[in-house]
Formats: structure tokens, sequence, C-alpha cells
């Protein structure tokens, strides 16, 4: 289907000065490239994080000391907590402490499949934990919440592009609904209290430092060390791949402009298909896979592709770097730090082999 023009508006607030960013999360994947690049250009961070074993720590650990290096010579300053976003009363101080004027909330349990085993989980962190920080932001006036929504709220949408107007009511796992409900909760507090609020509908992000959980490293570890992957379903279907550096440009200019209440897709906007992928991952490993094809599994959906034209006329972002490029530099990198250990990754061991998607 054809693309469609659309005319964007929205009531915008630019905001360039020097920031006190909470990140929740930034001891992760995406929330440790955020902070290290808003410590970069003089913004001060706090780190939020409770180093959850969902996979493991250590690697979480290994990113915060990077940053803790990184804040040695920059202007703004990095405090890490290690505490969770459902204490309150630790987040209520955190905010108090550091005189936050920023929230950049990426911390959730985050993963398809694992929330449909462990819902509860996934409810208390992602829907009662981003309340308990919509509730401190307007407590304490922050001048712009941004979060992290998910791809996976457009749940089986057959559209070729998933645009930001479509109808998401109908998510597909609670992973998905949890994310959608942070949507809904950011719109309250927009509308009762005037706390400007940006989702960002990221769609399957990989590069350094990824997820372990995720395809694209749990295959460039497996391809490398020549051990079995499992493919779910006959290789078609297809994810719009998005390199980490040009999702953390959109999240750095989200927070420096202060919408009432909005929602973008961050995206590369095109998708590639799961055989190409082990194609590419294959290439830069110099590895043949080795496959063993299963099912497809529930909550997944076929295809992902985001519409990016909202983010480009409102936020000027643009996605630069081609899925190829952003797989040669993680197996780069991968190769840099001589492999991971497979197998202990992820919590529960055999979950190493999913097809993550989000
Ligand atoms: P990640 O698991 O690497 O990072 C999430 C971080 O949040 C972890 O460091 C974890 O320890 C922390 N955390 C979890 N529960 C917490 C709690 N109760 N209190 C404090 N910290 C807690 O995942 P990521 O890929 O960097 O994801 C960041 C955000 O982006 C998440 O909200 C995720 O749902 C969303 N997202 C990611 C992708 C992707 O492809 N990686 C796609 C869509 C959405």
């Amino acid at each position: 289907r054809k693309k469609q023009r659309k005319a964007f508006a929205a009531v915008v607030e630019p905001d360039a000065g020097k920031k006190t960013v909470l990140v929740t999360g930034g001891a992760g994947f995406i929330g440790s490239h955020t902070a290290q690049a808003l410590l970069s250009r003089g913004d001060s961070v706090v780190v939020l994080d409770n180093f959850n074993d969902y996979y493991d720590p250590s690697i979480k650990r290994g990113n915060v000391e990077l940053l803790e290096q990184m804040a040695e010579g920059a202007e703004g300053s990095l405090v890490i907590v290690d505490g969770s976003i459902t204490d309150s009363a630790l987040v209520g101080k955190v905010f108090q402490e550091n005189s936050i004027t920023h929230v950049c909330h990426l911390a959730a349990r985050a993963g398809v499949r694992p929330s449909i085993e462990d819902p509860l989980l996934y409810v208390e962190t992602n829907i009662t934990g981003t309340t308990i920080l919509l509730e401190m932001a307007r407590l304490h006036k922050v001048r712009n919440f941004v979060y992290a929504s998910s791809s996976s709220v457009y749940g089986g949408s057959k559209s070729a592009f998933f645009s930001e107007d479509e109808d998401v009511s109908n998510p597909v796992s609670q992973y998905a609904a949890s994310k959608k409900t942070c949507e809904l909760l950011a719109h309250t507090y927009s509308h009762l209290y005037n706390l400007p609020t940006t989702g960002l509908r990221f769609f399957t992000v990989f590069g350094e430092r990824g997820r372990p959980d995720m395809a694209p490293l749990m295959f460039i570890n497996k391809i490398s060390k020549g051990e079995g992957i499992r493919q779910f379903g006959d290789g078609s279907s297809s994810r719009d791949y998005t390199y980490v550096s040009d999702i953390v440009d959109g999240v750095v200019r989200s927070l420096d402009r202060a919408y009432k209440n909005e929602v973008f897709n961050l995206g590369k906007g095109s998708g590639t298909s799961l055989i190409d992928f082990i194609g590419t991952v294959e290439k830069y490993t110099g590895k043949k896979a080795n496959k063993t094809i299963l099912p497809d599994q529930p909550g997944d959906v076929p295809y992902t592709c985001a519409s990016t034209d909202k983010a480009k006329a409102l936020l000027g972002y643009s996605a630069e770097v081609a899925f190829d490029e952003g797989i040669r530099r993680t197996v780069a990198w991968y190769n840099e730090k001589e492999g991971l250990e497979s197998g202990e990754l992820v919590r529960g061991g055999g979950g190493m082999a999913r097809k993550e998607k989000e």
C-alpha cells in the first residue's frame, strides 16, 4: 500500500537549555547509550535502575562503569541510584535531592514472551512504575516527560507502515498492553496537569551493548560460535531493525522539545526479513548459521515497519545507519569483547533461544 502524505501540527516549547535528566533504566541497553549522549553534550544525568536479573546484571554494571569513566571529564554530573521505579518513597527522594528538570523513562520489564509467562511483574513495573514517575514528575513540575513505548502496541495491524494515528486498542501480549497503558496514563497527566509528555514507540533496537535476549545479539553470538539457532516461522517475517544511535538521536530530540502530549514512532522505516537478517549476520561473522526451524510463537507479530513521517516532520528525526552497517558495527564490537557467554545471559537458560521482537 502507498504511504499517505499527512500534515503534522503540534504545540511545542523548544527547550535547548541545560538539563538534569532522570534516566530510568539508565544501566540498560538504550538507557546507557542515552545517558552517554546526554553527558557528552553537558547535561547532568541521574540514573535510576534496579539492575534486575532479566539478563546478566554484570552487563548493566559494565554499562554504568563506562558512564562513570565518561563523567570524569564531563561538564555535567552523574548520579547512579540502585533502586526500583516502583518504590515511590525512593523515587520522590531522587526527584527532590537532584532537582530533576526532565524525565527520560526507559526502565521496564521488556520482552513479549516473558510477559505472557509473568504478567503481574509486567503490570507492576511498567504500569505502577510509570504512574509513580508521572506523579513525581507533576509534583516536581519537570519541564518534559519522555518515555519508551514500543512498536508492539501495533499488534497484528495489517498496514504496510504503522503510523501513530492507527487504532492500537488491540494489544496481543501483556507487554504490549502495558506499553499502551503507559501512553494512556501520559495522556491523562498531560490533560489534568499540563505535564508535557512524549511517548516513543521504538522498533526492534540493536547495536553495541545490545540486549542478549533479543535476536540480533543472540544470533551474532550463536552463529559466531557455531551453535545452533532456532528460527521461528519460515523466515519471511520481517522487522524494522533500528540501530541504537538513531534511537538515541530521537530520544534526545524529544527531550529538547516539550510537546503537550505526543507519541512518535522511532524506527528505520523499512523492514528486513528474518532470512536476510540471518544472511547479514553470516556475512559479517564469516560463519554459516546452523538453523532449526520451528512454528511461529504466540504473541509474535509477522511484520513491523515504522512510518517515520511524523518523527521526521516534528522532531527532525531521520534514521541514518543502514541495517547492514549496524550489523557490521555490532559484530565488530562483539569480536572486540571476544564473544559473550551464551546460555547464562538470560534468566531461565533455555530462554536464550527466543527470537525476541518488540
Ligand atoms: P533493558 O532491559 O536493557 O533496559 C531496561 C532497564 O530497566 C534495565 O537496566 C533494568 O535493570 C531496568 N529496570 C527494570 N525494571 C526496573 C525497575 N523496577 N526499577 C528500576 N529499573 C528497572 O532494555 P532496553 O532494550 O534498553 O529497553 C529500554 C526501554 O525501551 C524499555 O522501556 C523497553 O520496553 C523499550 N523498548 C525497547 C525495545 C528494544 O528493541 N530494545 C523496543 C521497544 C521498546
